[in-house]
């Protein structure tokens, strides 16, 4: 009898096969989903530059238990682009996408009062968009949407723009239910006047905040911006409006810190929320990266739950099930003076996100459903109303608060979010397919905003733009 060796085995499970992009030249192309010591890694070969693997998750079971919460996708009302050379060359969107926008962005100027080391729009100069131009973009998003839900102004700086209290009036003449402002915070730091204007409007501040040490803000934004952060703070707070704190997060620069920007947000009586965003090396970013070893999604769950010393855990959080799972997770906490509450403490989620156990059909039929499918949404902004009604069903539905004191206010809600935008590296096509955040352009496009950044969109923007103010 012939005996063989033993054969050797792979030290890696294949668990599919999707699309990318060679970071070298930017071709789309095939990659393979591999899990070796617990985390995943996508694995791709580019005729020319050869074999390149990046680490999408550091935790497996995470990324696998994900697939779960993905729910069906809504249809726009109409598309812009048709189905031509194929996936991700059509955006769009195109009749091929998944999901309708949850999120519109509209980059109102390409210009900023700082010039960070880390922006992934690579801001500084550049133009502004017109007025007619924005209002012609909320126009066709409404054309899209019906009643959208949420936009997002952005830069670039926003406040620089000249116009930017009309963009604003603009965007609430069409009945958009959340209008975000995106900004640094400089100038509302320095302008009490214009946050008092701004609160005319009542936008939802989406305040740029990286950290609580002066290193971390010089790594990322060359200064430090603590003092500017906090006098912001105080004014939005002054002016009755409402933040929601973003960090970037940088492996090794300021992932020590995702505790203490919790902490902080949970003190100031601003905010609402903390959305931690690990970096995506597109744009201007720090120079070196190893694609190996960089922050992902589960990995900044896991450094809350130790950096809290489990205020927040990981079985907090749940993935949102409108984008492709994979891309973030959230969760949303009731706060009684010293006590902060995550509802999935107190109520099985599950029963209502976990759309693959549940597609038979609904396990349990009741208004908490929709609500927390509301809340673990994309376009859940913290103090919205939508979603302040939705966490008063929530509470009401577990009992929080007594009875005697029936509605809670927004200030009584936390939310937590993570966002694991893609670059070169990550690249998913799956996940693309499925984006619910769109950035929406002059020529009435919307792409999702990790094609946005990845695949020429931005640039060929950049020069419509500019052969237009020439
Ligand atoms: S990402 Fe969506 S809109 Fe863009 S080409 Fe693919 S399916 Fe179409
Ligand atoms: S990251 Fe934001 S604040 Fe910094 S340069 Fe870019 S747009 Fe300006
Ligand atoms: S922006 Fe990128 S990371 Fe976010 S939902 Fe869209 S594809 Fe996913």
């Amino acid at each position: 009898m012939v005996t063989f060796a033993k054969q050797s085995v792979r030290n890696h499970i294949f668990h599919e096969i999707t699309r990318s992009l060679c970071p070298e030249c930017g071709q789309v192309i095939d990659a393979q989903v591999l899990i070796r010591d617990n985390s995943v890694y996508l694995r791709k070969h580019c005729l020319e530059h050869g074999w390149h693997e990046a680490l999408v998750s550091s935790d497996a079971d995470w990324y696998l238990n994900a697939f779960k919460y993905n729910k069906p996708g809504a249809i726009p009302h109409g598309f812009a682009t048709a189905v031509e050379h194929g996936c991700p060359c059509d955006c769009g969107l195109c009749p091929e996408h998944q999901q309708h926008t949850c999120v519109g962005v509209i980059e109102i100027t390409t210009r900023c009062n700082l010039v960070c080391p880390t922006c992934f729009a690579d801001s500084g100069a550049g133009f502004d968009l017109s007025l007619a131009q924005v209002e012609s973009m909320l126009d066709r998003l409404l054309e899209m949407e019906g009643h959208p839900e949420v936009v997002q102004i952005s830069g670039g700086e926003p406040t620089v723009h000249p116009q930017v209290l009309d963009i604003l009036a603009a965007a609430n003449a069409r009945g958009i239910r959340c209008v975000m402002l995106n900004t640094n915070g400089l100038r509302l730091a320095q302008e009490p006047d214009f946050v008092r204007q701004l609160a005319e409007y009542r936008p939802f501040i989406y305040l740029q905040f990286d950290g609580v040490s002066a290193q971390s803000h010089k790594a990322l934004r060359g200064q430090d911006l603590r003092a500017i952060k906090r006098q912001a703070l105080d004014h939005v707070a002054e002016a009755g409006l409402h933040a929601m704190l973003v960090a970037t997060l940088v492996q090794g620069v300021n992932d020590s810190e995702i505790g203490d920007i919790l902490r902080f947000g949970l003190a100031h009586p601003a905010v609402l929320g903390v959305t931690y965003q690990p970096v995506a090396y597109t744009g201007r970013c720090l120079n070196h990266h190893d694609p190996l070893h960089r922050i992902t999604v589960p990995q900044v769950l896991h450094a809350l739950e130790m950096q809290t010393e489990g205020l927040f855990r990981v079985s907090d959080f749940r993935p949102v099930p409108c984008p492709h799972p994979i891309c973030s997770a959230c969760t949303c906490a009731y706060v009684d003076g010293e006590r902060v509450i995550p509802i999935p403490r107190l109520l099985n989620v599950d029963d209502y996100l976990d759309f693959l156990t549940n597609s038979a059909g609904p396990v349990i039929s009741d208004e908490l459903g929709p609500s927390l499918e509301a809340l673990w949404s994309m376009a859940a902004v913290a103090g919205s109303d939508k979603i302040t009604d939705a966490l008063n069903c929530v509470a009401c539905g577990i009992s929080i608060p007594p009875s005697s004191n029936p509605e809670l206010s927004p200030e009584q809600f936390f939310m937590i979010n993570t966002h694991g935008f893609m670059d070169e590296h990550t690249f998913d096509l799956k996940r693309l397919m499925k984006c619910c955040v769109h950035e929406l352009l002059p020529d009435g496009r919307a792409v999702p905003f990790c094609a946005y950044n990845n695949l020429g969109y931005r640039e060929q923007v950049k020069q419509q733009q500019e052969s237009l103010n020439d």
